[in-house]
């Protein structure tokens, strides 16, 4: 590609609102251009980014015996009913209406429509198993789309479905898709770990997240520094005791607290470490309200909360709500004479607190001296609580350490979650009606770019994983000479025929700029082609990924130009 001739807008500038790496190199780059809040285009140079990242899903797709498909993204309420997403997805859904009022939405991936399309002509076992993938535009209306496509509202997915006939079918199916899903990331050139994961509004059994690790992750990755344990931190356990403090209990008081509600309040207040206090959290649920109880010195983990309750949703209760219902105060919760329609759920770490401090229900009031076993019940103690870098690995004792990932991929063993509410039943061997077992399997194409450029970078712009770069070679021709031109022209051919994509800069701008743009754009050699070296019947390479400078003799370049390549990574 003659650049003379592109379509790539580069910017000088770091763009304002851009606030992590790979959002202002794509836009600086001429990579893409934003239309809305987390709605964008993809220029010619990003978009043959994202065809080859497509390419290399295809090729492992379907060597994996994965069928691609193509399914609609405008998609019937109906179906979301059947699956009761309908409700359960939330507001991330993008909802409208047709001409004649009918609810559609804008698909956020495709368990309902994949379902829909095979339950009435799969019949039998001997159709099974089988796997359908598409590469396709996705839509969530994220609460905070930010970072360029890293999280946007719209999207590029992979999403594969397959179907099974029982568990340990699905479980190959399973494994299969996700060693295909560690070929695809390394054969992208990506640093990656796969993790323990939550499964979410998607629902199901186990789950792996495949995330590439980076500073600017919005994931925190924990695992083992002596085995093989890691978790998505949503998930992750620890083997941490927690051992009462062996000294007498003192008499259960109430006190006046001011206006101290938080816990930072409270410990500079009472003057004590927050590892005195029993926070005491809230939520609301279908099924109604469930108190948490959390030791003051860790966080709370909503998803452990979630799953333990086995609700879709959790959200912290409304104030006036719960005074209304249970008379509680909110910033002045407690286990201690809970109503009993409040479900009271205590993580370990709140059940080892000695003489300890809670909310009285009541404004500015707080008991201490709590006892939890002595003062209050609870319905069960479970491990709700976020755990901290250093603590015991859950499998062997060693130190777990946490380092930010962001997540690329995802698997999923679904079960018969949809089969069971979308009736996709098969006849068995023995004549008998079974739900099939359903997988799914996702990779975020468009966050892939954005993931492998905040992973490969540097002050001057992009450095490309040689397998995704938009071109292998970028010629720079300095000067319009006549013989620069030539040998330029020559070198474009010769490369281009033996196979390499490449890109030249015959634009009519000054050195410094196309140098620049040549970093800013990143392909992995690039090709200085001026007065000076040709001079010496040589030409000049840079290694983008080193930075390295070499000379190569002009006679024949082009064998030297592909065994330098061949050692990028
Ligand atoms: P997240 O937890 O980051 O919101 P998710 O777990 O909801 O993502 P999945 O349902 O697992 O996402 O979707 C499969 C893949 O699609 C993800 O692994 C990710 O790479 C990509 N993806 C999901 N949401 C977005 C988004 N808003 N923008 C870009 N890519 C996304
Ligand atoms: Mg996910």
């Amino acid at each position: 590609m003659k650049m003379s001739q592109m379509y790539s807008p580069t910017l000088k500038e770091t763009p304002a609102n851009a606030e992590v790496v790979s959002h202002k190199l794509m836009l600086r780059a001429g990579l893409m251009r934003k239309l809305s809040s987390g709605i964008y285009s993809h220029l010619p140079l990003g978009y043959k980014v994202i065809q080859k990242i497509e390419d290399i899903i295809r090729e492992e797709m379907n060597k994996a015996g994965a069928q691609e498909v193509l399914l609609p993204a405008l998609q019937p309420a109906q179906l979301w009913k059947e699956s009761n997403r309908w409700a359960d997805y939330g507001p991330e859904l993008m909802r409208l209406k047709d001409r004649h009022e009918r609810d559609f939405c804008l698909g956020p991936t495709h368990e309902e429509v994949i379902t829909d399309l095979i339950k009435d002509e799969v019949r039998s076992y001997k159709d099974l198993p089988f796997n359908l993938y598409q590469i396709q535009t996705k839509f969530r209306d994220e609460i905070r789309p930010r970072f360029g496509v890293l999280r946007s509202r719209e999207f590029i997915m992979k999403d594969a479905y397959s179907f099974n006939a029982d568990k340990d079918s699905l479980n190959e199916s399973y494994q299969n898709m996700y060693d295909a899903y560690a070929k695809i990331f390394t054969r992208c050139g990506l640093e990656f770990r796969t993790v323990v994961a939550d499964n979410g509004p998607i629902g199901g059994t186990d789950s792996h997240e495949f995330m590439v690790l980076a500073d600017s992750g919005e994931d925190t990755v924990v695992f083992c520094n002596e085995c093989d344990y890691s978790a998505n931190l949503e998930l992750a356990e620890s083997d941490i005791e927690f051992t009462t403090e062996d000294t007498k209990f003192k008499e259960l008081e109430k006190i006046e607290t001011k206006d101290a509600a938080t816990i930072e309040d409270i410990s500079n207040f009472l003057n004590c470490s927050a590892k005195k206090l029993i926070k005491s959290l809230i939520y609301q649920t279908q099924d109604g309200y469930v108190l948490a109880l959390i030791r003051g010195d860790y966080q709370l983990n909503e998803v452990k909360l979630r799953n333990l309750l086995g609700v879709a949703n959790l959200e912290m209760a409304p104030a006036e709500e719960l005074f209304n219902d249970t008379g509680i105060v909110t910033g002045y919760a407690g286990a201690i004479d809970i109503p009993d329609e409040v479900t009271v759920i205590a993580d370990p770490s709140a059940m080892s607190v000695v003489n300890g401090v809670t909310g009285a229900n009541e404004v500015n009031y707080h008991y201490i001296n709590v006892n939890p076993d002595r003062d209050f019940n609870v319905d069960e103690i479970a491990d709700i609580r976020e755990i901290k870098e250093g603590e015991p690995c859950i499998d062997c004792n060693g130190e777990l350490t946490m380092t930010r990932g962001i997540e690329v991929g995802q698997v999923f063993k679904l079960g018969t979650k949809y089969s069971d509410s979308m009736e996709a039943s098969y006849i068995d061997n023995n004549g008998k009606s079974k739900s099939m077992f359903m997988g799914c399997y996702g990779i975020g194409v468009t966050r892939t770019v954005a993931a492998a450029i905040e992973q490969n970078h540097d002050d001057y712009g992009i450095i490309w994983p040689k397998s995704i770069a938009p071109y292998s070679v970028h010629i720079i021709e300095l000067g319009d000479s006549k013989e620069i031109k030539s040998v330029s022209e020559e070198l474009y051919t010769d490369l281009k025929q033996s196979g390499l994509e490449v890109l030249c800069d015959n634009r009519n701008e000054r050195a410094g700029v196309k140098f620049n743009d040549a970093d800013l754009i990143g392909c992995p050699i690039q090709v200085i082609l001026g007065k000076n070296s040709l001079e010496d019947d040589n030409i000049e390479i840079k290694l983008r990924q080193t930075n390295e400078k070499l000379k190569i003799d002009v006679s024949n370049p082009v064998p030297k130009i592909k065994e330098l390549l061949a050692k990028q990574n």
